[in-house]
């Protein structure tokens, strides 16, 4: 895949607690979603436009009923199978990840690479972020072939506390 269209700042967005501009997150996931939309020959509708940009308003996982009700809030039709079509599209255009353990949606930061999304989910603020799979990849595959199993899901979450947790703890108040 080309790099070009990926944002420079991919490398260190997981740390959050920079103060990074948010808007700026936003609107690149929106364009990377307008170029793959092209590439792919799909349509980005407005609600499914709509439904990214939702679920882009923060680094925390948006639930598909909090979507549905903002999506509501809006006038656009929020029956629930509209809305599941579009999570389905975003999920299938890589655009989005599904965080199981939260039964929610996150944008992905580099929806124009192939890859598995693997995340931190802080416990206490409930970012989450996207973290290199590469390696732990590479050693799941071979561990899961040492037993004849071929691999299908990989459903990695890891829960903890994020760098702007641990040096504001709760209570704090900073
Ligand atoms: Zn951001
Ligand atoms: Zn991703
Ligand atoms: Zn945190």
């Amino acid at each position: 895949m080309e790099k070009n269209t990926s944002h420079d700042h991919d490398h260190n967005h997981g740390d959050q607690s920079t103060n990074h501009n948010h808007n700026d997150c936003i609107e690149s996931a929106l364009a990377t979603a307008e170029t793959l939309c092209v590439e792919q020959g799909q349509r980005l509708t407005k609600v499914r436009r709509r439904a990214l940009e939702l679920i882009w308003e923060s680094h925390r996982p948006l639930g598909a009923y909090q979507l549905l009700a903002k999506l509501a809030e809006e006038g656009f039709n929020s029956a629930p199978p509209t809305v599941y079509r579009a999570l389905d599209f975003l999920l299938s255009a890589g655009l989005i990840h599904k965080v199981e353990s939260m039964n929610a949606y996150l944008g992905c930061v580099h929806a124009d690479k192939e890859h598995k999304g693997y995340f931190l989910i802080c416990d206490d603020c409930h970012n989450v972020m996207e973290f290199d799979y590469q390696d732990i990849h590479a050693a799941l595959i071979e561990k899961a072939a040492q037993q004849g199993f071929e691999l299908r899901a990989e459903t990695i979450e890891l829960t903890g506390l994020c760098s702007a947790c641990k040096s504001h703890p709760t209570g704090a108040n900073v």
